[in-house]
């Protein structure tokens, strides 16, 4: 007798939301439950209390030779080129429909995993996800090549041909929205995927997949397979028959990814890493204006954002109205801090123990090179992983603080004088994933824009990211753009077809 892959029923009774969620805990492959090969499984935790939530599968390398196969025969025979753009884009659009129609279940189950303020994780993260399938299933019908009329006796023309079976590794800091962002362009583009969700959230996922078999994608087009990086995560980098993939995470982990490519079969590799985003407040600014914008450049998800404002930059002029302003703010954020389903939460713990040990260890790191702390500094309360939201100020460039990713609610604030001098020191970092700057004079904003070395820049506002606006970084913050028209060059390959129309040799 075969063993059942398991389930479990998650019991909601809050304000935000009130229910029961049962979610299918196996791996998803082929369009089925699954158990793993190797049967193991991982305990899910809700960072708000340190406690267990639930138990799901965590699969092996032989799980994902399992989906690849499966993925491969579903890109042979039903997906692909075998699939019109039209199909596929009534698929997707049908799957966004299903995403917001359970939106309220997604955003518990986010909220619960990830301690996500439930108001923020559906106003971001779902509105997000869904918009971005949506957007995806509009491109599916028109992604199309050129005719290249080099001369009389020839016709060219390209063909905009996806890769087969994709890989996809995403992280745990928008568990359902970066998977969007990943699955969105992939199958649009008639790509098979091998999706692996962070071990640590891998909930939402989950659910996704239920929607997925719901819509009537084909079996094998979609595989979700949770496990931990060092085996699922790397079984996926390096698969022979995995002809690109897509990753958003650590830079150290980038980095194993394309060693991992290099090794293996070569196959493409886009990468989202880290940033230590700036952010640069001039004294011409809209005063009331920055300093919201500051603030969520920063504190949006307990600082746990690949375009997090860590760096925050104020001319000397404003500089004194300017933090005492930013000061009362935070500290009004901070006193919202609590349960991520309680309507008044702003801000919630961070994901994990090790994640919280991490940034308290950089705050630490802060206050031994001689930096102050001007408000926070510590854990909130006694239970899960809270931390205070941070202002370090008397910040120098050689701190770690300054020069290091934390990942956590925690901002070093420097003064400047000179438009030259800020974008200099803006500039002197090896990330370039996104930047802030904030003047009402619109020739200064544009000249600071255009010089910020990142992928990115908001003019008077700050994470504003979208669906249809690419998005992707300079520098060691990635390889290649997620979002926009731009995605879809990234999911598909271009072949040249050279026909002679009268050429005689
Ligand atoms: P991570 O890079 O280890 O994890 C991201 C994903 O990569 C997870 O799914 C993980 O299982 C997988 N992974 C881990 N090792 C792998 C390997 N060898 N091969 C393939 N996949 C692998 O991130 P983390 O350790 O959870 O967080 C550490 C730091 O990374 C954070 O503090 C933050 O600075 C950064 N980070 C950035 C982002 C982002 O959005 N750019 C997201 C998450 C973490």
């Amino acid at each position: 007798t075969t063993k059942m892959p398991g389930s479990t029923t998650l019991e909601f009774d809050n304000a935000a939301y009130r229910g029961s969620i049962s979610l299918n805990t196996g791996l998803f492959i082929d369009g089925k439950w699954v158990d793993p090969v190797e049967p193991d499984m991982i305990d899910i935790i809700n960072p708000a209390s340190g406690k267990k939530i639930a138990a799901v599968s965590l699969g092996s390398s032989k799980d994902v030779d399992i989906a690849v196969k499966a993925a491969q025969k579903a890109y042979k025979t039903t997906w692909g080129l075998k699939c019109p753009g039209s199909q596929r884009g009534k698929l997707l659009t049908r799957l966004a429909d299903l995403m917001e129609r359970d939106i309220d279940q997604f955003t518990a189950l986010e909220s619960l995993n990830g301690g996500k303020p439930f108001a923020v994780a559906k106003g971001v993260d779902l509105a997000g996800a869904i918009s971005t399938i949506r957007y995806f299933g509009g491109w599916a019908d028109k992604i199309h090549g050129k005719t290249i009329e080099s001369n009389e006796t020839k016709l060219a023309y390209t063909r905009h041909e996806p890769y087969g079976v994709v890989g996809q590794i995403i992280p745990w800091n928008f568990p359902i929205l970066m998977l969007s962002w990943k699955a969105g362009p992939a199958l649009a583009t008639g790509n098979c995927i091998v999706l692996k969700p962070s071990e640590m959230t891998p909930l939402s996922a989950l659910k996704f997949a239920e929607l997925v078999a719901e819509a009537g994608f084909p079996p094998g087009v979609v595989n979700i397979v949770n496990g931990y990086g060092k085996t699922v995560g790397q079984a996926i980098s390096e698969h022979m028959h995995i002809s690109k993939v897509a990753f958003t995470g650590s830079t150290l982990v980038g980095r194993k990814i394309l060693e991992a490519a290099a090794r293996s079969n070569l196959k493409v590799v886009t990468l989202e890493l880290g940033g230590k985003s700036p952010t640069v407040i001039f004294d011409d600014c809209n005063l009331d204006q920055t300093l919201k914008w500051a603030m969520q450049a920063m504190y949006l998800n307990m600082g746990q954002s690949c375009v997090a404002g860590s760096r925050m930059f104020v001319q000397e002029g404003i500089y004194p109205e300017f933090m005492e302003k930013f000061t009362a703010m935070v500290k009004a954020f901070g006193e919202a801090t609590g349960d991520p389903f309680a309507p008044t939460t702003m801000h919630g713990p961070q994901v994990s123990q090790v994640q919280f040990d991490r940034i308290m260890s950089y705050i630490a790191s802060g206050k031994e090179s001689g930096a102050t702390v001007h408000i926070g500094g510590d854990r909130h309360g006694t239970e899960g992983y809270f931390i205070q939201p941070t202002i370090f100020t008397d910040c120098t460039p050689d701190m770690k603080i300054v020069k290091e990713e934390i990942f956590g609610p925690v901002v070093a604030v420097m003064k400047f004088k000179t438009e030259e001098e800020v974008i200099e020191a803006a500039n002197a970092t090896d990330y370039g994933l996104s930047a802030c700057v904030f003047s009402e004079n619109v020739g200064r904003a544009l000249r600071v824009a255009h010089a910020f070395e990142s992928g990115s820049v908001f003019v008077n506002s700050a994470q504003l990211i979208e669906c249809s606006i690419p998005f992707g970084g300079y520098k060691a913050s990635g390889i290649g753009r997620e979002q926009g028209e731009y995605a879809l060059e990234t999911y598909t390959q271009v072949k040249a077809v050279h026909v002679n129309t009268g050429l005689i040799i």
